[in-house]
Order: C-alpha cells, then sequence, then structure tokens
C-alpha cells in the first residue's frame, strides 16, 4: 500500500506533459455549468482500488468534467455510470454508484487505472504523451502483479502490448479476445489480458456495447482469478 501511495503521490504532482497540464488547469477553472459551484481536481487521475488487486482495469484518459473534475477513475461521468454498475454485479464493486472520492466505493480484488492520467483536449492523449505517461502504468503493473488486465479500448490494449514488448501480430484487439501474458517473469504464463470495448457513450448509446456484453466481460474476468 506504502509504495502504491507514494507512486500516486508522484503522479498527482505529474506535469511532463506540457499541452495536457494547461487544458487539465483550464477545465478545472472555466467548469461546465452544472458543476460550477464544485472544485475541480485538476490534477493527474492516480489508479485506485484494492491494494491486493488480482484484476488491473486499464482505461484511457481522464474525462474533462469526469475525473478531471472528481479526481477518481471514472468517477461522476457517463463511462463510470455504465461501469461501476457491471463492476457491482459482477461483485467486483460494493456499490453501483461512483459519484466523488468521498462517496464510500470501494472495490474488490481490483485496481483502476488508465492509459494517460491527465484529460486531454478531444479524449485524444497523443502517443507521446501516452510515452511519458506509460512508465507510471508500468511500475501498478510492478507493483500489483496482476493475474489479469483487462483492456478498456484499443489504445488501452496498444499500451499494454508495449508494455509486455509483445509483437505477435495476430494479437488484436476485439471485444471480448482474451489472450495470455507469457513473460520473462511469468514464463509459465497464467497471467491473461482480456479486450473489451470502452464503455464510452459513444459505444454504449449506440449499441456497440451492450449490458449483456460488458456483464460478459466481467464474468470472464472473474473465472481467470478462480
Ligand atoms: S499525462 Fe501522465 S505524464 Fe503527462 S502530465 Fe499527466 S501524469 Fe504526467
Amino acid at each position: 500500500m506504502d509504495t502504491l501511495n507514494k507512486l500516486n503521490q508522484e503522479i498527482i504532482t505529474c506535469r511532463k506533459c506540457p499541452r495536457l497540464v494547461e487544458w487539465r488547469e483550464e477545465v478545472a477553472r472555466i467548469k461546465r455549468k452544472a458543476y460550477k459551484d464544485e472544485e475541480y481536481w485538476g490534477k493527474p487521475v492516480p489508479g485506485f482500488g484494492d491494494p491486493q488487486a488480482r484484476v488491473l482495469v486499464v482505461g484511457l484518459a481522464p474525462g474533462a468534467h469526469g475525473s478531471n473534475r472528481t479526481g477518481r477513475q471514472f468517477t461522476g461521468d457517463a463511462s463510470g455510470g455504465f461501469l461501476f454498475p457491471a463492476l457491482y454485479r459482477a461483485g467486483f464493486a460494493n456499490q453501483p454508484s461512483a459519484e466523488s472520492r468521498s462517496d464510500g466505493l470501494i472495490l474488490k480484488v481490483m485496481y483502476i487505472t488508465a492509459s494517460g492520467r491527465c484529460a486531454p483536449p478531444a479524449n485524444k492523449p497523443s502517443p507521446g504523451e501516452l510515452n511519458n505517461c506509460q512508465p507510471y502504468l508500468e511500475r501498478e503493473i510492478e507493483i500489483l502483479k496482476p493475474k489479469v488486465i483487462v483492456c478498456l479500448g484499443r489504445i488501452a490494449f496498444e499500451r499494454i502490448l508495449k508494455i509486455y514488448s509483445v509483437r505477435n501480430s495476430a494479437w488484436k484487439f476485439a471485444h471480448g479476445a482474451t489472450y495470455e501474458l507469457m513473460t520473462a517473469k511469468f514464463p509459465k504464463g497464467d497471467r491473461w489480458l482480456l479486450c473489451s470495448y470502452h464503455p464510452s457513450q459513444q459505444n454504449t448509446l449506440t449499441g456497440k456495447l451492450t449490458v449483456k456484453m460488458f456483464d460478459d466481460i466481467w464474468k470472464k474476468a472473474k473465472s481467470l482469478i478462480e
């Protein structure tokens, strides 16, 4: 826990990407009308969850008025509104809602993090910005040694392939695709990468990602840690 806390303190004070620092702070200053009385977080958003996690969930980056406002991954926006009920149904969360850092949400055997920690304009971090942020994700993996990594979206999937130096062209991003991660540290495998569409409104409102499809991901994650 101390190591994770130390890492998170480092993440919160990071200013490596000038474009993102400017954007996240500007959004926090100007605010959306609906949240004008709230104090925005406006800093890099650290991971959160169970320090004994066996499942690591990797998203894209904070939403400008979601976790850039609340300071916790997927908290306070529509993506979280789709994610947390699913995690609750699967038994990974103690409640189906996530509104603020003090809402009592507890994750069980799960830790949620992101490929990039600062809200990017148009939800698009640049490859250079993702490279800047990658060491934080590597350190989380190093500390937690998760048995299953669930990648929410193609960008998270590609980041994990990079971190694990996977150069197998047969590994493609597809919803539900599952790959065994064999690494120098885990030569016997039994470490898994599971792909899911990201629970963004773009996917959930269009039916590209349905409740049933998402529930199946968490059932699969559960079966892989049992
Ligand atoms: S995106 Fe990552 S590396 Fe860039 S400023 Fe934010 S925390 Fe630092």
